[in-house]
């Protein structure tokens, strides 16, 4: 049986003691439950910090991006292997502000997977499709390029554990949330696409979370529907109080 997770998307946002005044502010007030997994991504500067004080809790730990090298001339970049060294569990890749204010390509992505996977680190695979892609009807098939490319070469054993992210890119930090029925409508066709490729089993027991604009408010309903496991938030996690209630309310 899957699991919901929320997992919090700091983005670019809290220093080292704005960070740990936020960890310590949502291990005050998050009541831990069974069936639904909250993950915290921080900042590269603050993961060492925050896995100390995430220590005794089942708050995850998670980054925001990572290389596909392990080292060497690569500035600015940080490798699976370094994220392990400081506690992490998680990693977010494809996120779309990595794919289009960066420039990741779905082969980049699948190189991130790989490598990932590689060093036991589970990934949080984002996919999601713009405005104008929608409303050109091409949402399945981008969905579907960003799935199959993204998962080139990953085997069934291999992408066991993966979280997908399904984050429609117009409804990211806009306000704007995807009704419930058109989430739903995506998710099921992710399900499917995974079934498709892989088998049952592993489309039936993988988490696939909702993102874009989720807040207290409507992530129940968003989790009232089959296929949505959780949420990927970004604006609302960042106060400990929303993040909080999103959790008790998926
Ligand atoms: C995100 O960054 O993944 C996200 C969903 O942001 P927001 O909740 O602010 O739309």
């Amino acid at each position: 049986m899957r699991k919901k997770i929320v997992a919090g998307n700091w983005k670019m946002n809290n220093d080292l003691n704005e960070s740990i005044s936020l960890i310590n502010e949502i291990k005050e007030v998050l009541v831990e439950r069974e069936d639904v997994k909250a993950i915290i991504a921080p900042t590269f500067v603050s993961l060492d910090r925050a896995s100390q004080l995430l220590k005794g809790t089942n708050i995850g730990l998670s980054a925001q991006n990572m290389c596909y090298e392990d080292s060497g001339a690569f500035t600015g970049a940080i490798s699976a292997k370094m994220l392990k060294s400081v506690g992490c569990e998680y990693v977010i890749l494809g996120h779309s502000e990595r794919r289009t204010l960066f420039g990741e390509s779905n082969s980049d992505v699948n190189k991130k997977m790989k490598k990932a996977i590689s060093e036991i680190l589970t990934p949080i695979f984002c996919i999601g499709e713009t405005l104008e892609e929608r409303e050109n009807g091409e949402m399945k098939t981008v969905i579907e390029k960003q799935v199959r490319e993204g998962l080139e070469g990953i085997s069934e054993a291999e992408l066991t554990g993966t979280i997908v992210a399904y984050e429609p890119v117009w409804a990211i930090g806009t306000g704007k949330v995807a009704t419930p029925d058109q989430a739903q409508e995506v998710h099921a066709f992710i399900r499917n696409l995974l079934k498709e490729m892989y088998s049952e089993e592993l489309a039936e027991n993988t988490t696939i979370q909702y993102g874009g604009s989720v807040k207290p408010e409507n992530a129940a309903e968003l989790n009232g529907r089959p296929d949505i496991d959780g949420a990927l938030v970004g604006g609302a996690c960042l106060k400990a109080d929303s993040f909080v209630a999103i959790i008790k309310n998926a």
